[in-house]
């Protein structure tokens, strides 16, 4: 951990803050322990809007199975990275008609239906281009165990048909031309720690799964779980252990996997934040220290623009700390017991707060935290533009020193990073010393 530090506060200073950085190897071994769990009954499929940055996706494309993006701009960046289109799968309760129209033209994996009026809109597309595009149905459930940070189950919402209506909407659905329905999709509820939990979801996922196959004749090819796995973002959080998760699922996924209607179906799992939120850093500076009535104040240059997560804006009721930690070391004056901070962003609104009653080390103007659980949702889930501030710096860590390898992107203006869709575009490069120096 020392390690790590020193290397975050290296980045710090060479590459300037505020800036989020993610370690690769730990993305890697994170894909293939997941993998390794579930002993190869899933696949996986990383689900980009977590992270859609061009040299994230690039090296996690050749980990996992399958890429589901949520926009046409996301489609943009995979099929801009090369990455083949039959792998990939389009989710997302608004697709545009040009959205649909470019999944057709590059005949991707399968789009993720997610209304009766959509697979007709898509029927027609690919009728008028003489093609017939796969598509997987996204089912929205009635219920989703307790446990969930996130839950979509149960109430009127716009991702997918409801469980209660699907049986007529395949009837519609399995009449369109031009569509092949090859499968199922079902992502209901994420950020959930409890292994119990999870694997209580997947039994309703499969129930569900079984019930519209059997219902329609279905013999899928393909089966998407969302995998509902969180991070551990909070201080008394713990990770989720997917061998946990795995002993208490195996036996289920076996025995459906042995009806002989499932046993050629590709399983996914398919997860965003699992993969790469604990792989992230966010780097912020501080600019200003005061005391305000009793309490210690540090403003730091980057907060709910580029992390609106750890401000508590993100789907959370109540603001939690996340956690985070001193990158600066520690300078002899300084020292001494940890005493309690507030932490600001620089955005002038109250809501922009990274946390309460922080312990930490003493906190001059120029050091340096880090924040844990940056890795998913950050910059990409962030009010960026407001109140125009530069874009982080983005900073992507390879193997371990000697062998070490930073890509750095900084995207300074706003209008850069809406032009660059295509990859090589991005800024992107490898820098090894920047410009001016050595
Ligand atoms: C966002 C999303 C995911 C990933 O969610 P995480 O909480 O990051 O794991 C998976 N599937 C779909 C369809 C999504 O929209």
């Amino acid at each position: 951990m020392d390690q790590r530090r020193q290397l975050l506060d290296e980045i710090a200073s060479r590459h300037g803050t505020p800036c989020f950085v993610y370690f690769m190897d730990d993305v890697q071994t994170r894909v293939h322990s997941l993998r390794a769990a579930f002993q190869g009954l899933f696949g996986v499929s990383y689900a980009m809007k977590c992270n859609p940055h061009p040299g994230v996706v690039s090296r996690l494309a050749s980990w996992v199975d399958t890429l589901d993006v949520s926009s046409g701009g996301e489609l943009r960046i995979a099929l801009g990275l090369d990455y083949p289109a039959d792998k990939i799968s389009f989710t997302g309760p608004a697709k545009s008609h040009e959205d649909l129209e470019l999944a057709v033209e590059h005949a991707i994996g399968e789009v993720v239906v997610e209304s009766v009026r959509e697979a007709r809109e898509l029927s027609r597309i690919a009728q008028g281009a003489g093609k017939v595009q796969r598509i997987l149905v996204r089912i929205a459930p009635s219920r989703v165990p307790k446990g969930f940070g996130v839950n979509m189950a149960g109430r009127p919402c716009q991702f997918g048909i409801d469980e209660e209506d699907a049986h007529e909407a395949l009837s519609c659905i399995l009449d369109l031309p031009g569509l092949d329905l090859v499968g199922f999709h079902i992502y209901s509820g994420t950020q959930c720690l409890k292994p119990d939990a999870i694997a209580g979801n997947y039994q309703l996922f499969i129930e569900i799964f079984r019930t519209l196959c059997e219902g329609h004749r279905i013999v899928p090819q393909k089966l998407v779980f969302g995998s509902g796995f969180g991070i551990p973002y909070h201080d008394k959080d713990r990770s989720v252990d997917a061998h946990a998760v795995a002993e208490l699922a195996l036996p289920q996924l076996r025995a459906f996997k042995a009806e002989p209607r499932f046993a050629d179906t590709e399983l996914l799992l398919e997860t965003g934040r699992y993969l790469v939120g604990e792989a992230g850093i966010y780097l912020t500076r501080v600019v200003n220290r005061k005391r305000s009535r009793g309490s210690e104040i540090a403003t730091f240059d980057g907060g709910m623009n580029h992390h609106l997560g750890a401000c508590g804006h993100l789907g959370m009721a109540l603001h939690r700390n996340y956690r985070l930690f001193k990158v600066s070391a520690q300078s002899g004056t300084a020292a001494g017991a940890p005493r309690a901070f507030d932490l600001y962003g620089p955005l002038c609104t109250t809501i922009d707060v990274l946390g309460r009653g922080v312990m930490l080390p003493e906190l001059q103007v120029g050091d340096v935290i880090g924040i844990h659980c940056s890795g998913a949702y950050g910059v990409t889930a962030s009010p960026a533009h407001f109140i125009s501030h530069d874009l982080p710096v983005e900073v992507i860590v390879e193997g371990t020193s000697p062998q070490l390898v930073l890509e750095i992107s900084s995207r300074k203006r706003h209008g850069e990073f809406a032009r660059s869709s295509g990859v090589g575009a991005c800024g992107d490069a490898r820098v090894r010393p920047r410009e001016g120096e050595e």
